[in-house]
């Protein structure tokens, strides 16, 4: 028997609910627990714990998490009317991740986890490619108004000190409609230091792609940032990286996108990531292989897999059912978290825990053994499909050779 790998500082880990409750509990016991002498901070976020504290719990997981540095978080319920009912709820209590973003102010990276016999939809790509969103402003914070007549619009800025500021919209001969937006620089630095940071992490290049030929304040701005920010506190670490940062327009970013052999970072405005990030997850394959990470501009961690708590699953399970819930990407947070505390706490065996976990996930799966949902879409011939449980151990076994 090898001797376990010990860790310096604890992992914050933030259980969850539902069937990924369930997994998190196996791959603990299966997968990590015989080979790391684990260390946690345990936050329990399932829903009747986060009622029973007024969610009191989900603020203290993220104070810690901003304390430790890194954190692993389980899927958890959003609660909506149905919920309120079914767990006798005192409130709707917010979403947590909400919860945890807006305490940590970090961005969301997202990233497909590739095997070779998933392929994806466009066939250059051989590499994951990374979405990460700006999370504040813009059309999600719009004010909006129907024009029913005849009209001038003007957007008008009043200063603290009452002074006006204006600019013509349009002059209206006829019904139409009006938008106004807005983002605050604080917000877009945040967004800009949380994708320098993380592309250093990664040692992969960063994108970052807007529309400033049309907007040439607004998206200009956001450019600016970049760059300033770029040049002022990241050119040299990328250098010594060997990686790059470049600004491009949206479309040529979305050509490129489409061409290239992925393994690079795309950081996108608001609304940009919100479509594009379906639009990544999907063609790469499944949302059950794809990770997600919340970084904050002071390099703090949060990983989790980007899937909910299956809740169809767990029902199944509930009633005695038998489940083939993909476990990968929580399996993939759990990796990603021991890793970086690894490289944080100069703990080698740990990260190489991590890589050869997350290797033993991708031979299981390359190996023909999967759950149903990657059976439906594989290039494998008769894949063997297993239940939840049977698929950790698969790995287990894998990774003991
Ligand atoms: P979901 O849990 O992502 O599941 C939707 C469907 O996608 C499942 O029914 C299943 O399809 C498939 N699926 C997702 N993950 C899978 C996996 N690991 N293995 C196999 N199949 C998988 O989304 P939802 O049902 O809309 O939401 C359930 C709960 O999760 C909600 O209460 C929501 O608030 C919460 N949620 C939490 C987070 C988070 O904590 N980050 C994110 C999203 C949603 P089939 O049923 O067809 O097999
Ligand atoms: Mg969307």
């Amino acid at each position: 028997m090898m001797e376990k790998i010990k860790m310096t500082t604890p992992l914050v880990e933030m259980d969850g609910d539902e069937m990924t409750r369930i997994l998190w509990r196996w791959i603990k016991e299966e997968l990590i627990e015989p080979y790391v002498d684990l260390k946690t901070v345990y936050f329990d976020l399932g829903l009747e714990h986060r009622n029973e504290t007024d969610d009191r719990v989900t603020l203290e997981a993220a104070e810690a998490n901003r304390e430790y540095g890194v954190a692993v978080k389980c899927a958890t319920i959003t609660p909506n009317a149905a919920r309120m009912t079914e767990y006798n709820l005192k409130e709707m209590w917010k979403s947590p991740n909400g919860t945890i973003r807006a305490i940590l102010d970090g961005t969301v990276f997202r990233t497909p986890i590739v095997v070779n016999n998933i392929a994806p939809n466009v066939r250059t790509w051989k590499k994951p490619i990374t979405i990460a969103r700006h999370a504040y402003g813009d059309v999600y914070r719009a004010s909006e108004m129907i024009v029913t007549k005849p009209g001038r619009a003007e957007l008008v800025f009043t200063g603290a000190d009452g002074r006006e500021e204006r600019t013509l919209i349009h002059s209206f001969s006829g019904p139409g409609i009006l938008q106004g937006m807005h983002n605050i620089n604080a917000s877009i630095e945040s967004f800009a230091r949380s994708c320098f940071s993380y592309a250093l992490s990664l040692k992969q290049d960063l994108w970052f792609s807007a529309k400033d030929t049309i907007s040439k304040q607004y998206d200009h701005t956001f450019k600016d940032i970049f760059q300033e920010i770029f040049e002022k506190e990241y050119s040299k670490s990328f250098e010594e990286a060997g990686i790059t940062y470049f600004y491009t327009l949206i479309d040529d970013a979305i050509a490129r996108v489409m061409k290239s052999e992925g393994g690079f970072i795309w950081a996108c405005k608001n609304y940009d990531g919100d479509v594009m990030s379906d639009m990544i997850s999907s063609a790469f394959g499944s949302l059950a292989m794809m990770t997600s990470v919340l970084v904050s501009p002071d390099g703090n961690y949060e990983f989790e897999a980007a899937h909910g708590t299956v809740q169809r699953h767990y029902y199944k399970y509930r009633s005695g059912e038998e489940t083939s819930t993909n476990s990968v990407a929580t399996i993939f947070a759990w990796t990603g978290a021991l890793r970086q505390r690894g490289r944080i706490d100069q703990i080698p065996a740990l990260e190489a825990f991590a890589d050869a976990l997350e290797k033993a996930v991708i031979d299981t799966i390359e190996s023909g053994v999967m759950t149903k949902d990657l059976a439906l879409i594989t290039t494998t011939e008769n894949p063997r499909t297993v239940n939840s449980l049977d698929f950790i151990r698969e790995v287990a076994g894998r990774i003991e050779r």
